[in-house]
């Protein structure tokens, strides 16, 4: 008997609570796979012209999907009111990466671009001429960071592996990690990426809300948002 944990590429990964039209509210734990068709319906939705909101949250890498519909409140007053409808996902896991993590996970998501995607063979992903071992494959699918997409190649299915959302929005937090210093007259603060900073004649809180909105920024950027719009 084989003492190799089984791989299950669809665990579930993400606490999802939908507070409906009428105030009541579910709850279910979904996977990485469910989440983001959630989250891709309602980006094709927001394309379309839809009233749909997704708030990143800065620390938990929770997102929230915020439907507003407008109607008459019923069939024979004139009254027309807006009533909002919410879907909190919340990771399981910490959206904390080692670096090891977050190379494996930069390798599937360059090489998602080729024709020939990442695949799951043996019980590694093999994305190009590199491969990411058994033991951190099973890590970040059991954390949700890869999926399993349907794919075709050459006209023919594939399964390949894709970083989901919650795998990239952990990816921004490590590439996004801001620091503030407050000197005498000014104060300052930088960004692990190397292409932000500022340096302000005020106080700490001023930089602090700049590093928040350079971080927000980016993880809006995950979703192809600017300024709540999709570019
Ligand atoms: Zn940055």
């Amino acid at each position: 008997m084989s003492t190799e944990p089984v791989l299950d590429t669809a665990p579930a990964v993400c606490r999802s609570t939908v507070t409906h039209f009428d105030g009541t509210v579910s709850v279910r734990e979904i996977s990485s796979a469910l989440a983001d068709a959630l989250i891709e319906a309602d980006l094709c939705d927001l394309a379309g012209g839809g009233s749909i909101e997704i708030s990143p949250a800065l620390r938990s890498g929770a997102i929230t999907l915020t439907h507003a519909s407008t109607g008459p409140r019923d069939a024979t007053s004139g009254e027309w009111v807006t009533a909002h409808r919410t879907n909190l996902l919340e990771p399981l896991h910490a959206p904390r990466l080692r670096p090891a993590q977050y190379r494996a996970l930069w390798l599937v998501a360059d090489s998602e671009k080729r024709t020939y995607g990442p695949k799951l063979r043996d019980g590694l992903v093999v994305a190009g001429l590199a491969a990411v071992p058994p033991a951190m494959t099973r890590r970040l699918f059991a954390r949700g960071w890869f999926r399993i997409e349907h794919a075709t190649e050459n006209d023919k299915p594939v399964q390949r592996v894709v970083v989901s959302y919650a795998g990239r929005i952990a990816m921004t937090f490590h590439e996004h990690r801001t620091e503030t210093a407050e000197g005498q007259w000014d104060a300052r603060a930088w960004c692990s990426c190397r292409q932000w900073r500022t340096h302000v004649q005020a106080d700490r809180v001023a930089v602090q809300r700049a590093a928040r909105l350079h971080r927000e920024e980016r993880l809006k950027a995950v979703f192809g948002l600017h300024d709540g719009t999709r570019a």
